[in-house]
């Protein structure tokens, strides 16, 4: 699967993204680094909180690959595999 260009979800610079399973993709952003992100998320990337570039950032510092994921309660970043 190659990669196509795409705008970060959470700060918007030029990134790209390939489809990743389940059912989201593996952005590869500039500023962010690689994360995760549900299609549900993406849908509704208005709710994406302004403390997920710092979150996503701490999550990767700790070795986690991080995932954002829509939960009852909205959307989440959580610690993924590593
Ligand atoms: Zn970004």
């Amino acid at each position: 699967m190659s990669p196509e260009p795409a705008n970060c979800p959470l700060c918007g610079a030029a990134a790209e993204r390939t489809r990743a399973a389940p059912r989201g993709y593996l952005y590869l952003c500039p500023a962010c680094g690689p994360y995760h992100i549900s299609r549900s998320a993406l849908a509704c990337r208005q709710d994406i909180p302004a403390s997920a570039r710092s979150d996503v950032r701490l999550l990767r510092a700790y070795g986690h690959q991080p995932q954002i994921e829509v939960c009852r309660d909205g959307v989440r970043i959580v610690p993924g595999r590593r």
